[in-house]
């Protein structure tokens, strides 16, 4: 997948330090903003350059999605080649493209030091949805995600999760025409075990992409810390828990995380994002046969969220290998379950698994080739 383009481009070798990978240069991709403009500016002065060229280069890393220096052709070929020298821009390498008979795509990213991580374009009418990744691997080991089944591997890096974003832009608008409308963390990895980072792309896409808060979802499995951090942020970020259980043993038993973050703990902790926010919340629910589906859970869901604005999105359970035993609850049983929260006024819809037959569906995202 290599192109003769990609291999001139010199490329920065990622160090790790405790799990998580550093790059020596600057990631331009990661920092937009005045401080970055001032640094270009500098550099180009430095070389008897007028300052506008930091400009430029702002444009060709935001509005142009440039992968390399060499692609920005109004900067003069000398100054390319310092300028690679000065600063990353965090190039990944497609390993594996998976095109779906529905028109999701994924990607199987190459990172510096050879991680892997997925991405995922959905496509609807009305909308071009990226599904990316905040960690390579995850350390969760939520029962019902093949992600958690191969444990965690490292950090991103914040240029790393926007570099996604820039390669899935590159191919929406030359593949599909159209730009990426919305951007939601549910790839590998949890966001709020990763916050700097996550919060460093966060802030990358809106400020340096352009892209509005409300059109990106951090989804997470209740972090309660980084859960009152986002609360706290001036942005109208959108926020997703993944829910999946709404009483303390059944939720133990399908997501560790309850025992160190139990029930009660957490939707105290929602009820504050909601007096900071404001917003509605949306809850990931997994319906996997004869496990979950229960109709006294929808219940007990309700009962739950009590007192909260929130919405939640019902999933069918897209199986795994690790778990052969578990598959999606009957159309029935969804239907009862849907139809008993909507009785108890709580909105909610369900959700078409979009990309299974390219295993990019919920859950279904590991390291494909290496398994
Ligand atoms: N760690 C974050 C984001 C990654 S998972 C989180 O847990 O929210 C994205 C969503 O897919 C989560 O709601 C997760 O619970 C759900 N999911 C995981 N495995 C699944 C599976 N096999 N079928 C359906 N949904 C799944």
């Amino acid at each position: 997948m290599r192109t003769p383009e990609d291999m001139a481009f010199s490329t920065t070798p990622a160090r790790r330090e405790g799990g998580r990978a550093t790059c020596d240069l600057p990631e331009l991709l990661a920092e937009p903003g005045e401080d970055t403009r001032q640094r270009l500016g500098r550099f180009f002065r430095e070389r008897g350059e007028p300052e506008y060229r930091a400009g430029q280069v702002e444009k060709w890393v935001w509005e142009r999605a440039a992968r390399s220096f060499d692609e920005m052709t109004n900067i003069p070929a000398a100054l390319r080649e310092p300028l690679a020298e000065a600063y990353s821009l965090t190039p990944i390498e497609p390993d594996y493209v998976a095109r779906s008979r529905d028109g999701t795509i994924k990607h199987l990213w190459r990172l510096d030091d050879g991680e892997r991580v997925e991405s995922v374009l959905i496509p609807t009418r009305d909308r071009l949805t990226l599904c990316l990744s905040s960690q390579a691997g995850c350390a969760l080991a939520c029962r019902f995600c093949a992600t958690g089944y191969f444990g965690f591997r490292r950090q991103l890096r914040a240029a790393e999760i926007v570099a996604q974003y820039r390669e899935s832009l590159r191919v929406a608008r030359e593949e599909l025409g159209r730009p990426i409308s919305n951007v939601v963390y549910m790839g590998m990895g949890e966001p709020l075990a990763n916050l700097d980072a996550v919060i460093g792309s966060l802030r990358a896409l809106h400020e340096g992409f352009g892209l509005g808060a409300r059109r990106i979802t951090v989804s997470t499995v209740g972090l309660i810390p980084g859960i009152l951090e986002l609360a706290r942020r001036p942005e109208p970020f959108e926020l997703a828990l993944s829910l999946h259980a709404p009483t303390h043993d059944l939720r133990l038993e399908l997501m560790p995380i309850e025992k160190r973050y139990p029930l009660p703990e957490l939707f105290e902790a929602l009820r504050k994002y909601q007096s900071y926010k404001n917003r509605r919340l949306s809850f990931e629910y997994t319906l996997i046969r004869g496990v979950n589906d229960d109709p006294a859970l929808a219940d007990a869901l309700a009962d739950l969220a009590e007192g909260l604005i929130c919405f939640v999105n019902l999933i069918p359970f897209n199986s795994i290998p690790s778990r052969p035993e578990w598959s999606p609850s009957s159309p029935s049983a969804i239907e009862r379950f849907s139809a008993g929260l909507a009785a108890r006024g709580v909105g909610n819809a369900v959700r078409r698994p979009r990309g299974r037959d390219i295993a990019a569906a919920c859950g279904q995202l590991r390291l494909s080739r290496e398994s």
